[in-house]
């Protein structure tokens, strides 16, 4: 399981960071609350808190709709880091 242990530390990045809102085309924040499958993170395992994980998922949800990131990933594309194809 050594994906899980990404997730150890549990704290909220974006209140870390004091983010106060999440913007879609940001594709940096929205990165840490997606997996390799541009799923959105489940906040058990990110320890994002629950009014920014709302948020990201907002943020998460339109910038599929504004196709910055895909909706489902083909089980041959998946790639360590997917998030190399889109910068
Ligand atoms: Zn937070």
């Amino acid at each position: 399981m050594a994906e899980k242990r990404k997730f150890k530390k549990r704290f909220c990045r974006y209140c870390q960071q004091k983010v106060d809102y999440i913007d879609y085309k940001d594709l940096t924040q929205l990165k840490f609350s997606l997996s390799e499958r541009y799923k959105i993170m489940p906040r058990r395992l990110t320890g994002n808190c629950k009014r920014h994980q709302e948020l990201i998922a907002d943020a998460i949800k339109r910038a599929r709709q504004a196709a910055f990131i895909p909706y489902i990933v083909d089980r041959k594309r998946v790639v360590a880091n997917p998030f190399e194809l889109i910068k």
